[in-house]
């Protein structure tokens, strides 16, 4: 059995009886890597990168459910809409509005998972919202008028660092973000219940604190050789 399977083996045991579930971050890494993986049963992948993406789904079985996890320019929606299953990096009003316009082209029958992306690190260069922002997103005109996308929770990164308290602390407050949105916006809505938090070197933390998607890439398919 490869390495990679076994990885997946491991996260399957260690999520069973969880509501939590893998996301396996697949960004840097080969097909044939990722059918490893999928060979031993996982169907959520994670990448990063549109045109990367695009070459990936290309030469692989169409029942992956594909996650966008990394900053996304609005430029490049229409290139993901037809098939995308979950756009986990929705960082503002403007980019909610061309995943509902183009999804809507392309007729989907399925809306397009979103979550909001937050600000929940210290480093500037993380991308995400803040909570204000977030809710002047939930209030507008635009956004109760969309159909082609459903908000199905929240996404955050965080602060790279040993620090087990800061950690926990940024893993709270977005899990905090979570419950205020569920009961201002989502009270009766079902599909409102992720909470993305947690990789590699984190994510045992961050399902302790209610993570319902771990983002997992080298602790299933090793070092990545250049840095993403
Ligand atoms: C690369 C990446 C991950 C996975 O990181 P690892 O430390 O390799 O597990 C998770 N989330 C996001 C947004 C990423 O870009």
């Amino acid at each position: 059995m490869s390495a990679i399977a076994d990885n997946i083996r491991f996260f399957d045991e260690k999520l069973r009886d969880t509501p939590c579930r893998l996301v396996a971050v697949s960004k840097t890494h080969p097909p044939e890597m990722i059918m490893e993986a999928y060979n031993a049963g996982h169907r959520i992948f994670g990448e990063n990168k549109v045109q990367e993406l695009l070459e990936k789904r290309d030469l692989l079985p169409h029942d992956i459910a594909w996650h966008l996890i990394g900053h996304l320019q609005t430029n490049k929606v229409k290139q993901i809409a037809q098939f995308i299953d979950t756009i986990q990096s929705v960082d503002s009003l403007k980019l909610l509005i061309e995943i509902n316009k183009r999804a809507e082209q392309f007729n989907r029958t399925l809306p397009v998972n979103c979550m909001l992306q937050f600000d929940i690190a210290d480093e500037e260069t993380k991308y995400g919202m803040t909570y204000e922002e977030a809710i002047a997103l939930l209030q507008s005109e635009e956004y109760r008028n969309m159909h082609f996308i459903r908000i199905t929770g929240v996404m955050g990164i965080a602060t790279n660092t040993d620090d087990q308290d800061k950690l926990r602390g940024e893993f709270r407050t977005l899990r905090g973000y979570f419950e205020k949105l569920k009961e201002t916006f989502f009270i009766a809505n079902d599909d409102f219940k992720e909470i993305s938090m947690g990789m590699t070197s984190d994510w045992e933390l961050a399902l302790a604190e209610g993570s319902t998607f771990i983002r997992v890439g080298s602790g299933i398919f090793g070092a990545r050789n250049y840095n993403k």
